[in-house]
């Protein structure tokens, strides 16, 4: 049986109250606008500008208004999150920017999204792992593998740098769940270039991996390439990598059939209304698959709540609350 208190949020009239379009538990908070790198596949620079960042002092305002709107979940957003601060205080504040808000708002939940390889430090990721608050999730757009490939997009990582980033998560972060990005069928990615992509991601096993063809930016760097990869071979390369990542992402579900951890709770399934949809706490929204509950008592609204998975269907997954479930 479901008891399903709907999270019901009170119309702000200030205007400095940013309307929260999703699920009314979580609120992107963006901590930068811009960036400084050059990646040739990419417009956003000639878009957003240079990297500006915000005052500590601004973003904590913005999450104390969130918190009293009843928001549980932070996610730091920005174009390139580990370089926060450079701008305004002349050096990479991120962890400080943490720190201070993790001890501030003890009772909330944050997650960082867009880490690009080469700021994920191992400060970066021990303070992952050592804050309770912190959700154990490294999104870190790696976008590919081959140093021949990394250097014509013009990208601030090396695969050494890469394969680093992701081992010393590995090791100082076990529990974490990482997600990354792939660009495939860039100019003059060779079949070799491919093959070590290939490699790259059946050795280091992200957890969760998003894979788009390129596609020519017009006032990108790269828009000039002349060394396009046609359509079918993009489309071939993504089925191959999709098929390798899909069997990778249900390996490190099926360990999780063992455990408990917490779920959120986003709404009554649209067809189904005996069927809670939310996601884990190890799933970001709208990119890692949906969680669906077919057994528990929602009775705490958005949650967290506790749970075990009892299906897997790739990427999503069917859970069952456990009893005393409030997280
Ligand atoms: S891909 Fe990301 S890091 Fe590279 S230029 Fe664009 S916004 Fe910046």
């Amino acid at each position: 049986m479901f008891i399903y208190k709907e999270f019901k949020v009170e119309k702000q009239s200030d205007e400095n109250v940013r309307a929260i379009t999703n699920a009314p538990y979580y609120a992107y908070v963006k901590i930068s606008e811009g960036c400084n790198n050059t990646c040739a596949f990419c417009v956003i620079p000639n878009i957003r500008g240079r990297l500006k960042s915000r005052t500590m002092e601004d973003i904590e305002q913005e999450i104390d208004m969130l918190q009293v709107k009843g928001v549980k979940e932070i996610i730091i957003i920005s174009q390139d999150t580990t370089q926060y601060g450079m701008d305004i205080y002349g050096e990479e504040r991120l962890i400080p920017l943490m720190k201070r808000l993790t001890s501030r708002f003890n009772n909330l939940l944050f997650r960082m999204l867009y880490l690009n390889p080469e700021g994920v430090t191992k400060e970066v990721i021990k303070f992952v792992a050592e804050t309770e608050n912190v959700i154990k999730y490294f999104e870190v757009p790696v976008q590919h593998a081959s140093d021949k490939i990394l250097t014509k997009m013009r990208r601030a990582s090396t695969r050494q740098v890469i394969d680093n980033v992701f081992d010393t998560i590995r090791k100082e972060c076990p529990e974490a769940f990482i997600r990354t990005t792939f660009i495939v069928g860039f100019p003059g990615e060779s079949e070799e270039d491919f093959n070590e992509l290939y490699k790259f991601i059946e050795d280091k096993k992200p957890d969760y991996a998003g894979f788009f063809p390129y596609y020519k930016e017009e006032g990108s760097i790269a828009y000039n390439y002349n060394d396009d990869i046609d359509e079918k071979t993009k489309k071939e390369r993504i089925k191959k990598l999709q098929s390798l990542q899909k069997k990778i992402t249900s390996a490190r579900l099926r360990e999780y059939k063992k455990k408990e951890f917490l779920c959120f709770i986003d709404k009554v399934n649209d067809d189904f209304e005996f069927i809670l949809e939310g996601r884990a706490l190890f799933q970001a929204p709208d990119t890692d698959g949906k969680l669906y509950v077919t057994d528990g008592i929602a009775d705490n609204g958005s949650g967290p709540y506790k749970c075990i998975i009892n299906k897997i269907a790739y990427p999503d997954i069917y859970v069952t609350f456990l009893e005393n479930n409030n997280g």
